[in-house]
């Protein structure tokens, strides 16, 4: 039998981390659990690390330690607890690891699976928004082999010529446009948490279901694209999509687009990472394009989405300002989620926030993380008062 890969997945109790476990579980003989982790999910963490037989499971509240203990005793898995353990388990030395923890929260993890030279599939897609020259700086200096698993940077990893960027005209990510693509901002304003996180195409988790409603996902993705494909932010651009069928395009200066299609479902694109540079196959519905129909694409409204231009121009400016720009998101997307603010004040809030606060650029990770705690505390103040 030819040796498993070793994998591990951080922040496996979550939307990207259990498509992950459902892949891997499908071909036992191929992957081999090391470390497991998760935020407060006693219960998940250790089923699943009784399942794969990993070897470690880490709950991150430190309060909780005892309870992942009782859930794990007599089986030899062992368990941990605490932020430092997260990263500790990101440093075990997987041949493969998932970081899928959302938010900044993932970033001293992730960055420690990136220094570890190995591969490292990246969802966390926070973490590159706000340390993202950092991050590819780390993977460079380790040798470490970044895989997206965002699906449309997945998508253009899958087109792009690596290596020549400057046979690159353009880059599009599509957009699918959320559960609001048609609405007026008036229908817009009451709009409740539950309706904001029901997408009409992907299952996700819920911070991530809210930024695609208010397109803001999109404008993070940019942000994303821009550190893993360098052909410079003015040759990034947005096409909604309702269907989600194309990912993205890549277009090259002869003019060809190539493009990645695919049933909206994270698990190829997670397959895709997990056995890059093989493939596997999924249990993922194929496509079926003549029951598609058709593919409509248009323009995004920028007026009735300005969260998306809020992106873009933290995008333009650089420096610490998508730090900023995700952090005060973070806090506003939880103050909607709580039921304390409104669907549209989440982008004023961060509108305010980038308005009120800036920083010069962070040049190590610790500077990342006091410009994400002020712009933080900031958005606080400003979500208090428009909850008062
Ligand atoms: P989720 O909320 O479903 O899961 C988050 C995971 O992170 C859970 O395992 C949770 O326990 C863990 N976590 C949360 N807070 C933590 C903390 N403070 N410390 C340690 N662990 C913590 O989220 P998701 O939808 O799976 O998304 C994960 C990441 O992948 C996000 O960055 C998201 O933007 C990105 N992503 C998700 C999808 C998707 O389809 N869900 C698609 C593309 C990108
Ligand atoms: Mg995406």
């Amino acid at each position: 039998m030819a040796t498993r890969r070793t994998v591990s997945i951080l922040g496996a109790t979550g939307s990207v981390g259990t498509s992950t476990l459902d892949l891997i579980e499908r071909e036992p003989e191929r992957f081999e659990v090391v470390a497991l982790t998760a935020h407060r999910d006693v219960e998940g963490l250790a089923r699943a690390a009784i399942r794969t037989n990993a070897r470690v499971a880490v709950i991150g509240e430190a309060e909780r330690y005892r309870a992942l203990c009782d859930a794990l005793s007599g089986t030899g898995i062992a368990a941990m607890a605490g932020e430092g353990a997260i990263v500790e388990a990101a440093e075990t030395g997987a041949e493969w690891t998932m970081a899928a923890i959302v938010g900044t929260a993932g970033m001293a993890p992730t960055m420690a699976a990136l220094r570890q030279g190995r591969t490292v599939a990246l969802a966390n897609k926070e973490a590159l928004v706000s340390a993202g020259a950092l991050m590819i700086q780390a993977a460079a200096d380790s040798g470490a082999t970044l895989l997206p698993v965002d699906s449309e940077h997945n998508a253009v990893f899958q087109c792009y010529p690596h290596g020549c960027a400057d046979m690159v005209r353009r880059i599009v990510l599509t957009a699918s446009g959320g559960p609001f693509r048609t609405w007026t901002r008036d229908q817009m304003r009451d709009v409740t948490p539950v309706q904001a996180v029901r997408h009409p195409n992907w299952s996700m988790g819920a911070k991530i279901s809210v930024d695609s409603a208010t397109l803001m996902n999109k404008g993070l993705e940019l942000i994303e694209a821009h550190h893993l494909f360098p052909v410079g932010h003015e040759r990034l651009g947005v096409l909604v999509h309702p269907q989600s069928v194309v990912h993205a395009l890549v277009e090259m200066i002869d003019g060809s687009v190539l493009a990645q299609l695919g049933s909206p479902d994270m698990r190829t694109p997670i397959a895709h990472s997990l056995a890059w540079p093989e493939r596997m196959a999924t249990p993922c519905t194929p496509l079926d394009l003549a029951r598609a129909g058709r593919l409509d694409f248009e323009e995004p409204d920028f007026a009735r989405f300005p969260a998306l231009g809020l992106a873009m121009a933290a995008l333009a400016a650089g420096g610490a300002r998508p730090a900023i720009l995700n952090a005060a998101n973070e806090v506003a997307v939880a103050a909607f989620l709580g039921g304390r603010i409104g669907f549209l004040d989440i982008a004023t809030a961060v509108e305010q926030v980038l308005a009120a606060y800036d920083a010069a650029p962070p040049t190590t990770i610790d500077e990342v993380l006091v410009v994400d705690g002020e712009a933080r505390r900031q958005a606080e103040r400003v979500t208090e008062l428009q909850a008062a």
